[in-house]
């Protein structure tokens, strides 16, 4: 399974993570990864895309470092429940130092900024795949942080299997009018590509004229 991706957010008053996905082996990874390029600074929030197991099984690694988790207003009390439940079989780092589970809650969107930075955290309305669906854009760097709405093929000319979600991904885009650039999709493309909004419209396009 390749891995997932995240991008690190360096906000003046901590590193802001968006998404801790897949395993906490995987968020220990980005952790160490995220303080070897932002130095001497700690994890403020771990940004969720949504609940489902392979987006949300690395969140534990950043609760363990202290950070909040921003997920959907749906998920109201699921993390702090989970989380607490005994974690004895492989024993990580939550389980031994006890961190408090603190959780944020947004409903349709949420502004988070330094002055500098500016991360918009929106809901994706309409979605079918979960109901809390969020998804995070940087207005200055024009780039789209997006779980599951569209998962790119492995190449770029590889034809994009038929998505409904796709489409929707791109109504709540000109819905907000959004001026999205480059889509950072959490399950990255295998060729590790930069996959541009172009993509997004031409899956879209693809699907119309079936
Ligand atoms: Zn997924």
């Amino acid at each position: 399974m390749p891995a997932y991706a995240a991008i690190a957010v360096d906000m003046k008053d901590g590193i802001v993570v968006l998404e801790g996905p897949q395993s906490t082996m995987r968020g220990e990874q980005i952790i160490a990864e995220v303080h070897k390029d932002i130095p001497g600074k700690s994890i403020k929030y771990v940004f969720n895309t949504h609940s489902h197991f392979d987006h949300s099984s690395g969140l534990r690694a950043f609760v363990a470092e202290g950070a909040t988790i921003i997920t959907s207003q749906t998920n109201k009390g699921y993390f702090e429940k989970i989380f607490a439940l005994p974690h004895t079989l492989v024993p990580d780092k939550l389980s031994q130092n006890h961190a408090k589970v603190k959780v944020e809650l947004v409903g349709d969107k949420r502004v988070l900024t330094d002055g500098v930075h500016t991360i918009e955290i929106h809901k994706t309305q309409g979605s079918l795949h979960n109901e809390g669906l969020l998804f995070a854009y940087l207005p200055k760097e024009k780039v789209l942080l997006e779980a599951d709405s569209f998962n790119p093929p492995a190449t770029a000319d590889a034809a994009a299997p038929p998505n409904p979600a796709n489409a929707l991904l791109l109504d709540n885009i000109n819905r907000l009018k959004l001026d999205v650039e480059t889509i950072v999709p959490v399950h990255y493309p295998a060729d590790g590509r930069k996959v541009s909004i172009d993509e997004l419209k031409r899956a879209v396009g693809q699907r119309a004229t079936k």
